[in-house]
């Protein structure tokens, strides 16, 4: 188990958990409970039962024969797409929401940039009655008004974060403050494999229902539990968590991982954290961070909001490290190709973020009995705009 998190909290010398003294309980409280309660039967039978009846899973893993014929191998796309909410997100706000009852927490907070992980974590807490403050950067709350306004059809309360750029880091401080002054009856929600120790395991472990039903998936279709690659988008690192967690142990399977590399990595407009980041400490972890020489976070750019993220996990950061996974970056300009690609192709219309990981089969040398998955992280329709302003199809 070289790849999961050690006694400790961290993988390799990534991770830990650095966050104010204030936030210690909380933290604490969550480390020593998530996996005695995650391994309980009636949390486990209750997870299962949503995962299945409310957001649709099992995903499909298709064959996508058309796309196949063009890359010159076997690729199978495992449609997270699918899921209730469009997205993979909504594996983990589930797991959190169970666990934060278990706990006795009565209240909900979270931080969204584009507001994906805030629609999914809204989702649960109408879905369990639960009350949902949801902190958003004011410049995130008027470049994405579809998702604020979902997020209030579905019962919850956005707060405009004011200080700073007025961005995701911000909204990150205003959650993170939150939760300093209520830290008995609110559990915060993070969306990704990012954040002190345990999150970003127990995010992991709830994301890893992906490599579970892919293993089994492929066995039905291909006679074998193991592709030759599983390819997913990171930005902060769940989905390809996911994909990638029952695999990580056995090297045949290589992992590859793809960042966006927005106008590309040397033009200043880039989040391909791999390749411009240094060691440091971000959002309560150690990690990879894109940063100025005095330890400034550096304002990320992608033209998809998903993957716009100054940081990776801290897993990551240790795939990296320990050459187990592959890391490539895609530029804007390829990943929208492949996007409108896939519609063409497939009749699939991908999320920004998932074109990423299918433009880099164009990266990849490949041959033509390798089975590939490709996980397709989520549906294309918050990106329509984006698609119409970038034309070309
Ligand atoms: C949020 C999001 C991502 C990026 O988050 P990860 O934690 O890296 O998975 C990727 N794809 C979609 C569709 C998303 O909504």
């Amino acid at each position: 188990m070289q790849y999961t998190v050690d006694d400790n909290g961290y993988y390799g010398t990534f991770g830990g958990a650095y966050i104010p003294e204030m936030l210690y309980p909380n933290v604490e409280e969550l480390r020593q409970q998530y996996l005695a309660i995650m391994e309980e039967s009636s949390f486990q039978k209750e997870f299962n039962m949503l995962l299945k009846d409310y957001v649709g899973r099992p995903t499909p893993l298709y064959l996508a024969q058309r796309l196949s014929e063009e890359i010159g191998c076997k690729i199978y796309l495992k449609r997270e797409d699918l899921n209730h909410t469009g997205a993979h997100k909504i594996n983990n706000t589930i797991g959190q929401i169970l666990l934060a009852q278990k706990l006795g927490k009565k209240k909900i907070i979270a931080e969204t940039g584009a507001g994906q992980h805030g629609v999914a974590t809204a989702t649960v807490c109408a879905l369990k009655g639960v009350e949902c403050v949801v902190y958003m950067g004011e410049i995130d709350i008027r470049r994405q008004k579809p998702n604020v306004e979902r997020m209030k059809l579905l019962g919850a309360q956005v707060i405009p974060a004011l200080s700073g750029s007025k961005t995701l880091k911000d909204a990150t401080n205003e959650a993170m403050r939150h939760w300093i002054n209520n830290p008995v009856d609110t559990h915060y929600i993070i969306g990704s494999v990012v954040g002190p120790h345990p999150y970003p395991d127990m995010v992991a472990r709830f994301q890893s229902v992906i490599s579970e039903e892919i293993r089994w998936q492929l066995q039905e279709k291909e006679g074998r539990t193991q592709p030759d690659y599983v390819v997913a988008c990171v930005g902060g690192g769940s989905n390809a968590a996911g994909a990638y967690y029952h695999y990580m142990d056995d090297e045949q399977v290589k992992l590859v991982a793809v960042e966006a590399g927005g106008e590309g990595v040397d033009s200043g407009k880039s989040a391909a954290t791999t390749f411009l980041g240094k060691p440091g400490i971000l959002h309560g972890s150690k990690t990879l961070l894109m940063q100025t020489p005095d330890g400034q976070v550096v304002e990320p750019y992608s033209i998809s909001a998903g993957l716009d993220y100054p940081g990776i996990g801290p897993l990551h950061a240790h795939l990296f490290e320990k050459k187990r996974a592959d890391f490539i970056h895609i530029t804007d300009e390829e990943a929208m190709k492949a996007g409108v690609g896939l519609g063409k192709l497939e009749g699939i219309i991908p999320a920004i973020e998932s074109a990423h990981a299918l433009a880099a089969l164009r990266k990849m040398k490949l041959a033509a009995d390798d089975i590939v998955v490709v996980n397709l992280s989520g549906r294309g329709d918050k990106d329509l705009e984006t698609y119409i302003k970038w034309g070309n199809y």
